[in-house]
């Protein structure tokens, strides 16, 4: 039975940690449009040269581009299964367009997993954040540091360095936040609406508690 999980959160709520073992446990793609995007910056394709000054000032790219790639990602076969979305949707349209492009195929998401995380602590782990190049593991300096400074201690990384994103400066981190309240927030309550959303504290607990309560939704929803 194919899964289809929306995953909700401010900037650091932990999305991309928490949506990185989803996948492993369940197989299920695991789908970030800020990963996407950066890829493209990375091989400097037309879509990388026109959503790089967006991300790195820490705004959305536009809704119709946004929601074009993710279109094409969610047609591709390995999304038959279902997948796990981080990152998307990010705005009441691009919510709106997901709704539509699932009821064309007749599907629908199964749920959509909200990781609650104060502004404060939001901060303090973006500003700690540091990201494996190779492989994509998150690091936190303060909780979560590396075995050795600066590298991936992931087996199979080969000591890749790991990286501070361009927008995870203190300035950007502030102005990401707000679009976040005003821009996404609306995107919880339409799924709260809908009956689809279901909230885990994601600051007073450790990672892998989060992870077996979103493993306990997951279940629920008919993955196993
Ligand atoms: P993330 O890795 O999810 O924090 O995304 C990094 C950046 O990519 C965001 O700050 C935006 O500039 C852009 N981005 C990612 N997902 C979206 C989206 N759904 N809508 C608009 N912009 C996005």
């Amino acid at each position: 039975m194919a899964c289809r999980i929306v995953l909700l959160g401010g900037p650091g709520a932990g999305k991309g940690t928490q949506a990185r073992r989803v996948s492993k446990k369940y197989g299920l793609p695991h789908i970030s449009t800020g990963d996407i995007f950066r890829a493209h910056s990375e091989n400097g394709t037309e879509i990388g040269k026109k959503i790089e000054d967006y991300v790195n000032n820490g705004q959305l790219v536009p809704d119709s581009l946004v929601c074009e790639i993710v279109a094409d990602r969610l047609a591709k076969d390995d999304c038959k299964g279902g997948y796990i979305l981080d990152g998307f949707p990010r705005s009441f349209p691009q919510a709106e367009e997901l709704d539509r492009l699932l009821s064309e195929r007749g599907e629908s998401l199964d749920v959509a997993i909200d990781l609650v995380v104060s502004d404060d602590e939001m901060v303090a782990r973006l500003s700690a954040r540091r990201t494996c190049h190779e492989c994509g593991k998150i690091y936190n300096l303060n909780s979560n540091p590396p075995k050795q400074e600066g590298i991936c201690d992931e087996p199979g990384c080969n000591g890749a360095e790991l990286t501070h994103r361009e927008d995870d400066r203190e300035e950007t981190i502030r102005k990401r936040l707000k679009i976040y309240h005003a821009t996404t927030e609306p995107v919880v309550a339409f799924y709260e609406r809908k009956g689809l959303r279901q909230s885990i504290d994601g600051e007073n607990q450790s990672p892998d508690d989060i992870a077996s309560k979103i493993e306990e939704l997951v279940s629920v929803s008919g993955v196993s």
